[in-house]
């Protein structure tokens, strides 16, 4: 910032940039040129030498971030997913390394209803009404549950068996 001084007078603005080390257009790092939103929403970038390119060279930026997370190229298979929804929100830490597709498709079943992964512990949680009975958080679905079967929030009576 703020080094883009504007000559005033004589010097052409159209020739700003070719200094020592000027790259030309798309080998510029910091070309901003080649960036497009995806009709599915992803974000893509213009890369045509990268090993992701594709057949007009560009390359999905949240898949480039996640490798230069990794520090390694991405295998077939795995997807960079993002944590807070936004399919444009490339930073490094909202995204997540998923190792398949099957896996992709859990987190986003975990997301949006609040289902159990497997493998994910199923804690004893007290029923939110009050009653103070205490279950496992899953149903044998994954469901979570708050409250034992015919509990309401509204409920303030007292169970007795
Ligand atoms: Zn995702
Ligand atoms: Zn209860």
């Amino acid at each position: 910032m703020g080094e883009r001084t504007e000559p005033s007078g004589a010097q052409e603005p159209t020739r700003k940039g070719r200094g020592p080390g000027a790259l030309p257009g798309e080998r510029n790092p910091f070309w901003k040129g080649g960036r497009t939103i995806a009709s599915n929403g992803y974000v893509l970038v213009k890369r045509p030498e990268h090993h992701l390119a594709d057949v007009r060279g560009y390359v999905y930026e949240h898949r480039l971030v996640m490798e230069e997370k990794l520090g390694r190229p991405l295998e077939p298979g795995e997807i960079p997913h993002h944590i807070n929804g936004s399919k444009t929100d490339n930073r490094p830490e909202n995204l997540e390394l998923m190792g398949s597709h099957a896996e992709h498709r859990l987190h986003h079943r975990k997301r949006d209803k609040g289902l159990r992964l497997p493998g994910e512990p199923n804690p004893e949680v007290e029923c939110a009404c009050g009653c103070g009975a205490r279950f496992s958080k899953y149903d044998g679905q994954g469901r979570p549950r708050r409250f034992v079967t015919g509990h309401t929030p509204s409920s303030s009576r007292t169970v007795s068996k």
